[in-house]
């Protein structure tokens, strides 16, 4: 008898998969808060949600969230078709919007800690760009603090995100190298841009029981993703795949 080698599907895959674009599990608060599309990409969006669960992303929490907000308002109205593909595409000033398989498994790195088994509490966010990974996180997270060091991009993200009302978003101008000691200490803290290393003082603000997921330099000069969890018996690292993403850059720009 043939053996098939198809691996399982993973629980959350078969929901994914079964579900007609309009029966999505959206929260109608989202939903109505997120103002309505002018073109419809509801379904492009739901077939975007059905890859990443089909590629491994297992927490119906990230896959929700994923599906609730609206990726292609947060890029050029040009690059709008392209907003669901599983693509960084560029936001100005030479910077990117990361993969959504990135988001999700970033964000899903935060969900698996033990600070994110409880609830996730305040987020620290480096490098808001256009916004699109402070609003995902804003609907996992209690409150959010997002800092970006590029002025234009600063204002580009309150512009996307004023008509989504996210009221636990907090943005700031700033170096994130730095963190944001006002906010500390923080349950995650996530970076969308990549160093030599993890500056000292995001360590320092993040919770015991937090976890920071951030790309780093490794070997061969090949991005790393890092993740530093934070315990009452000190850090403990775990290197991740290999990631591409925008350097970090000290100062303001
Ligand atoms: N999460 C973003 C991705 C933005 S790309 C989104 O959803 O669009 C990474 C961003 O990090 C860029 O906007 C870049 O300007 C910013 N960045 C790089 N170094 C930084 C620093 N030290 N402090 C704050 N932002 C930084």
């Amino acid at each position: 008898m043939p053996v098939s080698t198809k691996p399982q599907a993973s629980v959350a895959h078969r929901q994914w998969a079964k579900l007609p674009a309009e029966l999505s599990p959206v929260p109608m608060a989202v939903r109505e808060s997120l103002g309505p599309e002018s073109v419809d990409f509801t379904s492009a969006r739901l077939r975007m949600v059905q890859r990443l669960a089909a590629s491994g992303v297992e927490h119906t929490r990230v896959l929700k969230v994923m599906n609730s907000v609206l990726r292609h308002q947060f890029v050029d109205s040009a690059l709008a078709v392209q907003a669901y593909e599983d693509t960084s595409l560029p936001i100005g000033l030479g910077q990117t919007i990361s993969k959504p398989s990135v988001v999700a498994r970033m964000c899903e790195l935060l969900l698996q800690s033990p600070a994110g088994k409880m609830g996730l509490g305040r987020i620290l966010e480096i490098g808001t760009g256009c916004g699109y990974q402070a609003a995902v996180l804003s609907l996992m997270a209690k409150e959010v603090y997002t800092i970006e060091r590029l002025r234009a991009l600063h204002e580009k993200a309150r512009v996307n995100l004023r008509p989504l009302r996210l009221a636990n978003v907090h943005l700031i101008l700033g170096d994130g190298m730095l963190g944001f000691e006002k906010g500390a200490p923080y349950a995650g803290i996530i970076a969308a841009a990549g160093g030599d290393s993890v500056p000292q003082a995001w360590c320092d603000q993040l919770a015991e029981g937090g976890r920071l997921v951030a790309p780093v330099m490794g070997p061969g000069q090949q991005q790393v993703l890092l993740v530093v969890d934070r315990s009452a018996d000190g850090f403990q690292r775990t290197v991740l795949e290999h990631v591409h993403f925008v350097p970090l850059k000290s100062g303001l720009g």
